[in-house]
């Protein structure tokens, strides 16, 4: 089956057309500012990147370029759109609806709407990504994959605040998790390529990007994650706090004489590594190079990065009463082998060593723990949009 996976924001837009029988991606790329002017960028496997600057007013001008591109007669990856089979849509917030992913249907979309308050920048965009699906591309089945599904395992214990209990009932305020689609993908694929023994395993899935969060799944299950109600809550990230003392944002808008949304402003897009550097960048790269020209602000970023990771997976490893795997994934994890051994060489307590030669390697799937190490640490690249285009696949043939 030819799987088109459509990651839908609200000014840009990612795909990929994957044969789901060889799981090779035979095309994609990107629309960016969509509503603004337009730009799309697209790839056929094998050959450079074709950049078109064209009008995309709204997202459907922007999807039907992406399925002329698909079927250009001369660098497209397919001949008509009837060889796309199936859709798969990611969609950030599912809320308590949705455990799993699900086939599309009008029930599903009235679901998804009414989740848009708990994620009001995203899931506005992605049903509109499933609506113009809809009408292009009519008759092809459509699946919705939840980064919040994974994470619907959680007991009330991991997923309750210390709030008054009405604001979960009448407000539906509690912890989803994010990045559900990567910690399941990853999760999973630790317990292949480690051995271990699925139905008596504890892992732990750092997926650390831009955005991170972290998760502790048992038994395949999802128990804990950091990401919250929102995407800001857990470690420190590229440009969000992450933790703060709530009582931070009434003392922070006094002195800077800030609005609710001013304050919001500042913890989701001038705080985390960006803002802890006094704005060098939000990027591991950036900052480490600044650090080793001596910027103590930027060396103070990366110290609080690997201490909060730490954090995290040390109360991860007590909540789960140990660890057999702890696994780092996302362009961090895969990439940063400084950032990798500053948290395992804190958790030196659980018995766990680093093998420092492995470590070095960059973006491949390896371990990176000695073999006499206690704990298990692996490096997986995660990889989204196969786990969509698998979900859909797997939908689909089961509806047939
Ligand atoms: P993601 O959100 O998963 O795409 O991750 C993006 C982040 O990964 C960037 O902002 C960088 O901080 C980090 N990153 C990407 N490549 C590298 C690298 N080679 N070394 C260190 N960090 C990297």
């Amino acid at each position: 089956m030819n799987v088109l996976v459509i990651n839908c924001g609200s000014s840009s837009l990612k795909y990929q057309l994957i044969d789901s029988d060889t799981e090779a991606v035979l095309a994609k790329g990107l629309c960016e500012r969509i509503g603004i002017d337009g730009r799309l960028v697209y790839q056929k496997a094998g050959l450079d990147k074709e950049i078109t600057e064209a009008p995309m007013p709204t997202h459907k001008e922007a999807i039907q370029m992406v399925l002329d591109a698909l079927t250009n007669e001369k660098t497209g990856a397919i001949r008509s759109l009837k060889e796309v089979d199936a859709v798969g849509h990611r969609v950030v917030h599912g809320g308590e609806k949705f455990a799993a992913s699900t086939i599309i249907t009008d029930e599903v979309i009235k679901a998804v709407e009414e989740c848009n308050d708990l994620a009001p920048l995203h899931n506005p965009a992605n049903l509109i990504g499933i609506r113009v699906c809809q009408e292009l591309m009519p008759g092809v089945p459509q699946v919705a994959v939840f980064d919040t599904a994974f994470h619907q395992t959680m007991p009330p214990k991991a997923f309750l605040y210390g709030l008054p209990i009405k604001f979960y009932h009448d407000y539906k305020v509690r912890r989803y998790g994010f990045h559900g689609t990567s910690h399941s993908f990853v999760s999973k694929r630790a317990v292949e390529f480690l051995g271990l023994d699925k139905d008596n395993s504890k892992v732990i899935v750092c997926h650390l990007g831009n955005g991170s969060s972290i998760s502790a799944v048992v038994n395949g299950k999802c128990i804990d994650t950091t990401m919250g109600l929102t995407p800001l809550e857990g470690t420190v990230m590229g440009t969000r706090s992450g933790n703060i003392d709530p009582a931070i944002m009434e003392y922070v808008a006094k002195k800077e004489n800030l609005d609710i949304p001013g304050v919001m402003n500042v913890l989701n897009k001038k705080s985390g590594l960006f803002g802890l550097s006094g704005g060098v960048s939000s990027d591991m790269r950036d900052l480490e190079a600044a650090a080793a020209d001596g910027n103590m602000n930027a060396q103070n970023a990366l110290d609080v990065l690997i201490y909060s990771v730490t954090k995290f997976v040390g109360g991860f490893v007590a909540a789960m009463n140990g660890v057999d795997a702890i696994v780092f994934t996302a362009g961090i994890g895969e990439n940063d082998g400084k950032v990798r051994a500053g948290v395992v060489k804190n958790l030196g307590y659980l018995g766990i060593t680093l093998d420092e030669e492995a470590n070095k390697q960059r973006g491949e799937e390896i371990v990176i723990s000695t073999p006499d190490s206690k704990v298990k640490v692996a490096v997986i690249p995660t990889n989204e949009e196969l786990a969509i285009c698998r979900d859909t696949v797997a939908l689909v043939k089961a509806a047939n």
